[in-house]
């Protein structure tokens, strides 16, 4: 893929917008932290299998911290193979115009 010129300035100092990964590290965060609130909830009933109290506490915290980090980087992962292939947003680095292709 040739990248484009900036049609504001006509620079080819441009490089492309890293859009949907963030968008999708986003909605992987959200993803992430319903999976974790599941999580949570399993990992609670483990931990008062085990120990309760002590081990529910551990155990929710545990769970949800672990779907939040699966979710926001599985969601990172997708987004970036967007970029890549979909999503074409460009910004220039001379004038600072953003522009799609
Ligand atoms: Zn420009």
């Amino acid at each position: 893929m040739s990248m484009p010129l900036c049609p504001n300035c006509h620079s080819a100092n441009v490089h492309i917008k890293p859009i949907a990964t963030r968008t999708c590290e986003g909605i992987g965060a959200v993803t992430g932290g319903i999976a974790a609130a599941k999580a949570g909830t399993a990992g609670a009933a483990i931990g008062t299998a085990i120990c309760p109290g002590v081990g529910t506490a551990i155990g929710g915290i545990t769970g949800i911290v672990a779907g939040f980090f699966t979710g926001a980087l599985s969601g990172a992962a997708v987004g970036r193979a967007i970029d890549r292939k979909i999503v074409q947003a460009f910004h220039c680095n001379d004038c600072g115009y953003d522009f799609a292709a």
